[in-house]
């Protein structure tokens, strides 16, 4: 491959994706399924394979059709993102009616299908979609997981995995946005693999702060109910202030749209969609808070397990806690109760001393030198 830039050169730190994805631009076949966190690079990776299978020179980055697509202006791309906490039968009949249309311009149509793990019921109605589409339709199906409703589905695409982003690769992206070192480490490793959420948490006060609410809560407990209402209701308010930076950026976005709005004279145009697109990154953000409490608990009775395992004490209280833990942030996919099933979890988990397990859980060494070496550089 050249190395001369293309739509695919802003792909920071998925090598793998980037080379399937280039490789499938010569001859694609009608479904593709990029499996992988979110804001690890999937949604802007399907955005520039898409303006690779429609660009004459396969995704040089300049011509008419590749800046359309990238702008999210392209006729013949069409990204769709499910309104709803999970697909309805109308966003299923859409999805079709759209595979099925021909392209407006050129010779072929791409469908985004994004956050496709929250298909739920309506797989079956878009099965015969997605795995026989008209010969000019192209799909590119986004997905956290692949959950027993998308299977079948999944059967019918080809398959990419999309590793979550090292932390290394968030540092180094935080500090060329310009954020020094110290933040971006931190930030970069409560962030769970995501780009996107690394840049929030980079203007996250408080995120100190949660990481120890959440790594001290096993010292809390005592063995009754009532310890765990009170630790379980203080991590859902933590939660809930985490929003703060996000519920800034949104109500900013909101101010320039009407802002917009009032200079070129139009109606509320786009007002529906961004609320719309707001209320998902806000439940997005509320399962990634949680994810990162209940990682930081794991990695907490991990160090215990650790510390346990030399010293020769009881190590299998703490393995079942582990597994307790695991399961408590699979079953998150779920739109569980948080509350409920943070209660349910933490009747489950022993309780630590001060002194278990407390010296380990920081960001590494490794990354935090990355991130001098970067700033040093920048
Ligand atoms: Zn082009």
């Amino acid at each position: 491959m050249s190395d001369a830039p293309d739509v695919f050169s802003g792909i920071a730190g998925q090598p793998h994706l980037v080379a399937q994805l280039r490789a499938a631009t010569i001859q694609p076949v009608h479904a593709y399924l990029l499996v992988g966190p979110a804001g690890a690079g999937s949604a802007p990776a399907a955005r520039a394979f898409a303006a690779a299978l429609l660009c004459p020179r396969g995704g040089c980055g300049r011509c008419r059709d590749c800046r359309l697509v990238l702008a999210g202006e392209h006729p013949d791309v069409v990204i769709f993102v499910p309104e709803g906490a999970f697909l309805r039968v109308s966003d299923a009949e859409e999805i079709t009616r759209v595979a099925m249309r021909s392209p407006v311009e050129g010779q072929r149509k791409v469908l985004v299908l994004a956050e496709f793990h929250r298909v739920q019921k309506v797989g079956p109605a878009l099965l015969k979609t997605i795995e026989e589409p008209p010969p000019s339709t192209v799909f590119v199906v986004l997905a956290d997981s692949v959950p027993p409703e998308l299977v079948t589905i999944a059967s019918r695409c080809v398959r990419i995995d999309v590793a979550p982003l090292t932390e290394a690769t968030l540092v180094e992206a935080l500090v060329d946005d310009g954020v020094d070192a110290p933040a971006a480490a931190a930030a970069a490793g409560a962030a769970g693999g995501s780009l996107d959420r690394a840049r929030l948490l980079v203007s996250d006060a408080g995120l100190a702060a949660r990481r120890a609410a959440w790594w001290r809560a096993p010292e809390r407990l005592d063995g009754s109910g009532a310890a765990v209402a009170v630790v379980v209701a203080e991590l859902v308010e933590l939660v809930e202030a985490a929003a703060e930076p996000l519920h800034r950026a949104q109500a900013q976005a909101l101010a320039e749209l009407e802002a917009k709005v009032a200079t070129s004279g139009g109606r509320g145009t786009g007002r529906a969609g961004l609320d719309a697109t707001h209320k998902r990154a806000l439940r997005r953000h509320r399962a990634d808070e949680l994810r990162f409490g209940l990682s930081t608990l794991g990695t907490r009775y991990r160090a215990a397990m650790e510390t346990a395992a030399a010293e020769g004490t009881a190590v299998a209280p703490l393995m079942s806690a582990l597994d307790a833990i695991v399961a408590s942030a699979l079953a998150l996919s779920r739109n569980p109760n948080e509350a409920l099933l943070l209660q349910a979890l933490f009747l489950r988990l022993p309780a630590l001393s001060a002194e278990q397990g407390t010296n380990l859980g920081r960001p590494s060494a490794r990354v935090a030198q990355t991130a001098e070496r970067r700033s040093r550089k920048a």
